[in-house]
């Protein structure tokens, strides 16, 4: 994933992190919440509930920006996020191919 844009000051920002909940027996093991989180926090469980399915986890516990797709794209409501203790998540560590901003990269160059 590339962007071809960011604000001059992105690298200077926090991210937000958020805490996924999940309701299990409500979920139907579409997948959903897990293809499309854009920062590949969720993953299948090894449990059932109790239609038989398989419902996420947050695999990568702390790296949910609290985007609230997952929330939105679950069709059972089984799945919300709530705003998490804030961390130490930076640009970088979710974006991890943007360049630093120019205001960054002129900070580093001339020391301003
Ligand atoms: S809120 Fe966004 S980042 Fe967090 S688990 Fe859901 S889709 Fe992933
Ligand atoms: S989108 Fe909802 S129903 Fe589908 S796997 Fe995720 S939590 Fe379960």
């Amino acid at each position: 994933m590339s962007f071809w844009r960011m604000p001059l000051d992105a690298e200077e920002q926090g991210v937000t992190v958020g805490e996924v909940h999940i309701i299990a027996y409500r979920c139907k093991g579409c997948r959903y919440c897990i293809e499309f989180c854009p920062n590949n926090v969720l993953a299948e469980s090894e449990e059932f509930n109790e239609k038989g399915y398989h419902p996420p986890y947050a695999a990568k516990d702390g790296k949910c920006v609290n985007c609230n797709f997952c929330e939105t794209i679950c069709p059972e409501f089984a799945i919300f996020v709530t705003e998490g203790k804030p961390g130490n998540l930076q640009p970088a560590d979710v974006l991890h191919d943007v360049k630093p901003g120019r205001r960054l990269q002129r900070k580093r160059r001339y020391g301003e």
